[in-house]
């Protein structure tokens, strides 16, 4: 590949902060707020002009992942925010009292929500604890958050090289509309999703890969009459359902679900396997590709669909649908069996439905200054695909702000927190561990 070099330059230093996190979805959002409030003096740099990622700019508008077999198992911010979302109107949520049932009349109000068990061998799937949200509500709920927390936010700023010196990241450079500007952290923490500030840092990770989604919405769907249609005519529905997953080429079971806005459904779909979430080219692909296909269903839906006669693509979202790129390879690594064998670790310090995240998973090998927190984690391909939920992934930027902030209080490196002391820490602001 021919090459061109560029000149060096010199960069301003726009900011110096404690804790200094890169990327505002919902692990960079959580981790801000958890050391804001910590007592740390916090920034917290998004490329775009709003919080929340994938939760909000992915339009990834179910909160799943959160129970064990019969608890809820996530805390601290993940259920905070739907606490606040539920208080603006903008998540709807099951009662306590339907969750862990499977008879029929619970099933039927609140399958097409997508609030069922993912993962349990249990049939029919019992109804568990989620949260359906509207991704306006989760802007405006997560910036509050942040703000009252006392972290500063610096939107427009893409982060483009980590800062290091002796062996530590001490900050990084972003690219804005006014150049090239420099922000320094005394512990920087990689939220990008991607790994972009840990692979810049020279830490050690892999290059994984899932499918990908350009996830979309239909308004103007009468949707009572196409749940009364799937009710009345399963064979007919299922028929079409059929169809429509052909033009998709790649859906989970329900193409389309419930949002908390009348008349308005959520579609995540279609699935595209086999491409890279780093690379522009393939990126572009999947931008069209997906659009295409879904265009299509629109059409076929609004011909055939009861239900869906005056349906119109109101959104697709601003952020494409990107699961997993680069893994960190941390001072542990999260493994499949880890997950399916529920195994807790000595540094538990988040949880999801039922399986646990060690704190070594945070910490890179090899470089100071640093933690990661949220899908680009330290697990493995296979274990990062079922552990990469929205919830969990909160708990575990509480963990790492929460660290950051000891860490600073204590004047220890990231990797030498004193483990025991954070996780008390985490129990207190009310994170389940999987130890009360
Ligand atoms: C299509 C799809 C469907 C999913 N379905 C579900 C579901 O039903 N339920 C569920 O709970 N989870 C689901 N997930 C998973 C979940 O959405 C993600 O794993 C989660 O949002 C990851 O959170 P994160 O904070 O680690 O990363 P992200 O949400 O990716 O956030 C990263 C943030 O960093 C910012 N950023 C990235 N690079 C830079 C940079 N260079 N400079 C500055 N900022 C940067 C981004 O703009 C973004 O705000 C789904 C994911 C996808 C893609």
């Amino acid at each position: 590949m021919a090459m061109v070099s560029e000149p060096g330059r010199q960069t301003p230093v726009v900011a110096e902060t404690d804790v200094l996190v890169v990327g505002g979805g919902p692990a960079g959002q959580a981790a801000a707020v958890a050391a804001a409030r910590a007592g740390a003096e916090v920034m917290l740099l998004e490329r775009f002009g709003y919080l929340g990622g994938l939760a909000s700019g992915g339009m990834v508008l179910l909160l799943d992942d959160m129970c064990g077999e019969r608890e809820v198992s996530v805390g601290g911010l993940a259920l905070e925010i739907i606490d606040r979302l539920e208080r603006i109107g903008a998540c709807v949520t099951p009662p306590k009292g339907d969750c862990f049932r499977n008879d029929a009349e619970v099933r039927d109000r609140w399958v097409r929500w997508g609030f069922e068990e993912l993962y349990g061998k249990k049939r029919p799937k019992p109804i568990i604890y989620s949260g359906a949200f509207d991704p306006e509500g989760w802007k405006q709920v997560s910036q509050e958050m942040v703000l009252e927390a006392g972290a500063k936010l610096r939107f427009h700023s893409w982060f483009s090289r980590a800062i290091v010196e002796d062996g530590a990241v001490r900050g990084v450079v972003v690219e804005t509309k006014s150049g090239r500007q420099a922000i320094l952290g005394r512990v920087v923490i990689d939220a990008t999703g991607d790994g972009d500030v840990f692979a810049s840092a020279g830490a050690p990770g892999v290059h994984g890969s899932y499918i990908m989604t350009l996830v979309h919405r239909l308004a103007d769907v009468d949707t009572d009459a196409a749940i009364a249609f799937e009710r009345s005519d399963p064979a007919a529905a299922q028929q079409l359902d059929r169809e429509v997953k052909q033009l998709l080429g790649g859906s989970w079971e329900m193409w389309w679900l419930l949002t908390p806005r009348p008349g308005v459904v959520w579609c995540n779909c279609p699935h595209i396997p086999g491409h890279d979430g780093l690379d522009p080219e393939h990126q572009t692909k999947i931008e069209i590709e997906a659009r295409r296909r879904f265009m299509k269903v629109a059409e076929f839906v609004r011909a055939h669909y009861p239900g869906f006669q005056r349906a119109y693509i109101l959104d697709a979202a601003p952020q494409l649908g990107v699961r997993q790129t680069r893994l960190l390879e941390g001072e542990y690594v999260v493994t499949k069996e880890d997950i399916l064998e529920r195994r807790t670790f000595p540094d538990v310090v988040a949880r999801g439905r039922d399986y646990y995240t060690p704190y070594r998973s945070l910490v890179p090998k090899g470089i100071e200054g640093l933690l990661v927190a949220g899908r680009c984690y330290s697990a493995t391909s296979e274990a990062q695909r079922i552990s990469r939920e929205i919830p969990p992934l909160m708990v575990m930027g509480e963990a790492a702000g929460t660290a950051a902030a000891l860490s600073l209080e204590s004047s220890v490196a990231p990797r030498k927190v004193d483990v025991s002391g954070l996780q008390k820490r985490l129990v207190a602001q009310g994170v389940n561990l999987g130890t009360r």
